[in-house]
């Protein structure tokens, strides 16, 4: 049981459903993990990509990660029966000889090759994630229907609000109920008028979600949440920097509507310290944490186990992403819900083809693996790696 090559692209993404549209210049890794178990004549090949969102990680995963999974060998690599990888194995073979801390970007860099490992070892198996993880997980508790929302909401550069309100149109089309859109970037004033019409269009503000990319400091953070609070908005997210934790809780304590954090925390270290000083409250806040940013389902796991040990419940988590791997995540461990993105980040944000979106819930993928190969332009981009 060996990975015998491991191929790294960066590629653009976009925020917008027209690429062209400028979106800061990110991008993404893409990664092809070939082993050496071989199924109807081909080689087995795990795809994953990094955050969409931010940017590519090539550095860390040619230099540092990939090489340490290719020089492992079977008894490192594979599970008690020898018949497939163990992920849980082969996530401590590039986490070998790091130091804590320094959480960096480097949890990305394994983020990413983690899904490209769960993803060949699902497909070893025959399985859909989703089910994989549960024959893997004893802590796993299988939902068939995820409860999803749309995310978007991004500001045009140009005709913002006649293009805002098409995009939630577009969501509800999709069978979606609840939508988040961004706000952080505009005066205050001109993010409310934005607000009033998403919530026109979703019908009430219980089924709008905003999200601040972490924009705020103390002062304007709060002067939001005091704007915010009548609109009853399902939630306020990502409301000052990640690790601003006095800011976090001062809102938090001002603002009675649930808010939602931990997208942007990389480490378990970390998602202790916002739960501890974060003032989050167990009864009402949703938990954003990442399983690509924060060192792949393993660390991802870890950061369940420690809030459920303090008392969250399992419905407060719903993994950022916006994409498949978080879904068959949400699935597997019974979470809250899932974001998608249908057109944001093409095409690594949204369902696989044909998927169809009930009153907010869908299933996940039944294909084997994260499901690359059921969502076409995807399975197409991965191909191009030719591992
Ligand atoms: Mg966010």
């Amino acid at each position: 049981m060996r990975i015998v090559h491991v191929i790294e692209r960066s590629v653009p993404i976009s925020r917008y459903a027209e690429p062209a549209l400028e979106s800061g210049g990110l991008t993404t890794s893409i990664v092809a993990l070939r082993t050496d178990v071989v199924r109807d004549g081909k080689p087995v090949i795990g795809y994953g990509f990094s955050s969409i969102g931010r940017f590519a990680q090539s550095g860390l995963i040619r230099e540092r990660f990939a090489p340490r999974l290719l020089a492992a060998d079977d008894e490192q690599l594979a599970d008690d029966a020898g018949t497939n990888l163990d992920p849980f194995r082969a996530w401590h073979v590039m986490l070998h000889g790091e130091k804590p801390g320094g959480h960096g970007e480097r949890c990305v860099a394994i983020g990413t090759l983690d899904m490209a490992i769960w993803d060949a070892a699902a497909k070893i198996a025959a399985l859909p994630l989703h089910r994989f993880i549960v024959t893997l997980v004893p802590t796993a508790r299988h939902n068939d229907r995820v409860a999803v929302y749309a995310a978007g909401g991004y500001v045009y550069p140009y005709d913002d609000a006649r293009r805002l309100e098409d995009e939630l149109r577009a969501f509800l089309e999709l069978g979606y109920m609840r939508a988040k859109i961004k706000i952080g970037t505009l005066p205050l004033n001109q993010d409310v008028l934005r607000i009033e019409s998403a919530r026109r269009v979703l019908g009430s503000g219980e089924r709008l979600a905003v999200d601040a990319m972490n924009a705020y400091g103390a002062r304007d953070g709060l002067e939001a949440a005091a704007r915010l609070a009548p609109y009853r908005l399902w939630w306020f997210e990502d409301v000052c920097d990640p690790l601003d934790f006095e800011t976090q809780s001062r809102v938090t304590r001002a603002y009675d509507g649930p808010v939602a954090a931990g997208e942007a925390i990389f480490s378990a270290a970390e998602a202790r310290l916002l739960d501890l000083h974060g003032g989050l409250r167990r009864d009402r806040d949703i938990l954003l944490f990442d399983p690509v940013h924060c060192y792949g389902l393993p660390g991802y796991m870890q950061i369940r186990e420690i809030f459920e040990r303090s008392g969250w419940p399992r419905s407060a988590f719903w993994p950022h992403g916006g994409h498949l791997f978080s879904l068959h995540i949400a699935a597997a461990f019974g979470l809250g819900g899932a974001e998608v993105n249908p057109f944001a980040f093409a095409p690594f944000g949204g369902l696989a083809d044909g998927a169809v979106v009930s009153e907010g819930f869908v299933a996940p993928p039944e294909a084997p693996g994260v499901g690359f190969e059921a969502k076409s332009e995807l399975g197409r981009l991965m191909q191009t790696l030719d591992a």
